[in-house]
């Protein structure tokens, strides 16, 4: 006989004081990003501006904005918003686009309006293809995935900008589309995007620039006079891009752009079902229902900080990247990858002397959450306000975990070292996605309550032929 789900509907109405109390009670195991210990995904400027947001989202709250023209003011915010990002980024009075609930949405779009666009005009194409370097966001693989297009992935250069002639030797007669970052979210950095937009013209191609995490950033980048390549629609080929409301944007969480160069773009991005028993059903993005408040969230978020509190910001947060850079550059063990573009950047050890995961081991026992990357392995760091504070602090244990490193060759064999460590590099990529797999169905199985499938519970488990395998690996891969 079957048994009951584990999770039962409680029986009677509970009173809200309680319920919130058991949620702050559960929140308080969490990280605690705001004392600036996470150097990545929490983007927040202070608490005032945090309430705006809240108040904003909480006036639309019930509101469902699958009709647009039912609720005549979501629309005309939203419509401001994507106004106001397009002038950014340099659009003009053609540049069309719409708010989506995050990048991975506003990728998926861009990628299915291009598919589209190319079932019109290049008709003799069954599998499309994009051509990317390898450094650009799982959202493109995912959109090929989804929507059976071909991502084709180039090698980039050492300093880990697109290279463009390997970009070129990828490009077939069933290409339809190039795509490149402005800058990667891994390393901050900002691929050719003129040099690629030639490219584009040459072979006649579609040509998207995903600037998630740079389209509210690199503008005042720029306007505090830092001399970077063009970026954007100024690039006359770019005919897509995508940029995140809800990452330098600083708006409420679910809130992204995709923006077109022209409507004949966008027009393939409009879903219609004529057949539906409900009526016509159309949507202009992904959603079915929508919610309105982080779209108004959004709008009133521009209107509190206005171009000169992104400045401000940003004036902040640059001056503080360059005393976190200066640290790092500071230790000869250290490498920073490239010439970042923006406050992210992500740094190595030089010939992995001593093992970048090591360095990482002794950071997180020193409390600071890691972002540990691969390909090649390194450790991956973005300066948001709250990290301003701890930066010296920050310094003074990372000169003290390589240190530590160096005089502790075997930690690369240990802990979460090895385990890290082996899952970069090892050739057998399948056998890594199948463990990933199993990861995530264990966190959502049942039998799993307290959550803790993460690879760092796996530390004490790390047995010594783990450890001696990724000593090898480490070694081979130098
Ligand atoms: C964050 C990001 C994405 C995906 O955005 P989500 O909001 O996480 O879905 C895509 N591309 C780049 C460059 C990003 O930084």
């Amino acid at each position: 006989m079957k048994k009951r789900a584990l999770n039962i509907l409680p029986e009677n109405s509970r009173p809200p004081a309680e319920i919130l109390a058991d949620m702050q009670a559960a929140k308080s195991t969490d990280t605690a990003w705001k004392e600036g210990k996470t150097w990545t995904l929490q983007y927040f400027i202070d608490e005032e501006h945090n309430e705006l947001l809240k108040a904003a989202q909480n006036l639309y709250f019930s509101e469902n904005y699958i009709n647009p023209f039912l609720f005549k003011s979501i629309l005309k915010m939203e419509k401001e918003v994507v106004g106001m990002a397009a002038d950014l980024l340099h659009g003009d009075e053609n540049t069309v686009g719409t708010m989506t609930s995050g990048g991975t949405e506003s990728v998926l779009l861009a990628m299915y309006a291009c598919r589209e666009w190319a079932k019109k005009h290049r008709p003799s194409i069954k599998t499309p293809e994009i051509v990317a370097p390898r450094t650009i966001h799982p959202a493109f693989d995912k959109a090929a995935h989804y929507f059976g297009l071909s991502l084709r992935k180039a090698k980039v250069h050492e300093n880990m900008a697109a290279n463009v002639a390997a970009m070129e030797q990828l490009i077939t007669k069933n290409t339809i589309l190039l795509a490149a970052s402005a800058p990667s979210f891994a390393h901050g950095i900002l691929d050719p995007i003129p040099a690629i937009g030639q490219l584009a013209e040459k072979h006649n191609l579609l040509f998207h620039v995903d600037a998630c995490v740079g389209g509210f950033m690199l503008p005042w980048v720029e306007r505090l006079g830092e001399n970077l390549p063009e970026w954007d629609f100024r690039v006359p080929s770019v005919t897509s891009m995508s940029c995140d409301l809800h990452k330098f944007g600083f708006a409420a969480k679910g809130a992204s752009i995709v923006l077109y160069r022209n409507t004949q773009l966008f027009e393939n991005q409009i879903f219609i079902n004529t057949e539906y028993s409900g009526g016509i059903f159309a949507t202009a993005s992904l959603l079915g229902t929508r919610p309105g408040g982080t779209i108004a969230a959004a709008w009133a978020g521009f209107q509190h900080l206005g171009q000169a509190g992104y400045l401000k910001n940003a004036r902040e947060m640059l001056a503080a990247f360059d005393q976190l850079r200066a640290g790092i550059e500071a230790l000869p063990e250290l490498q920073i990858i490239g010439e970042p573009c923006m406050n992210m950047l992500a740094f190595f050890t030089k010939n992995n002397q001593p093992d970048i995961y090591a360095v990482a081991d002794f950071m997180e026992e020193k409390g600071w959450v890691v972002d540990r990357q691969q390909l090649p392995p390194s450790i991956h760091l973005t300066v948001f306000p709250y990290n301003i504070p701890v930066i010296p602090n920050y310094l003074v244990n990372l000169e003290a975990a390589v240190a530590w490193a160096n005089a502790h060759p075997e930690a690369s064999g240990e802990g979460n070292a090895a385990l890290y460590g082996i899952m970069a590099r090892i050739p057998l990529r399948g056998m890594v996605k199948e463990n990933v797999r199993k990861v995530f169905v264990g966190a959502y199985a049942n039998g799993n309550e307290s959550g803790t499938s993460d690879f760092a519970e796996q530390k004490q488990a790390t047995p010594r032929w783990m450890g001696w395998l990724s000593r090898l690996l480490a070694w081979w891969k130098n």
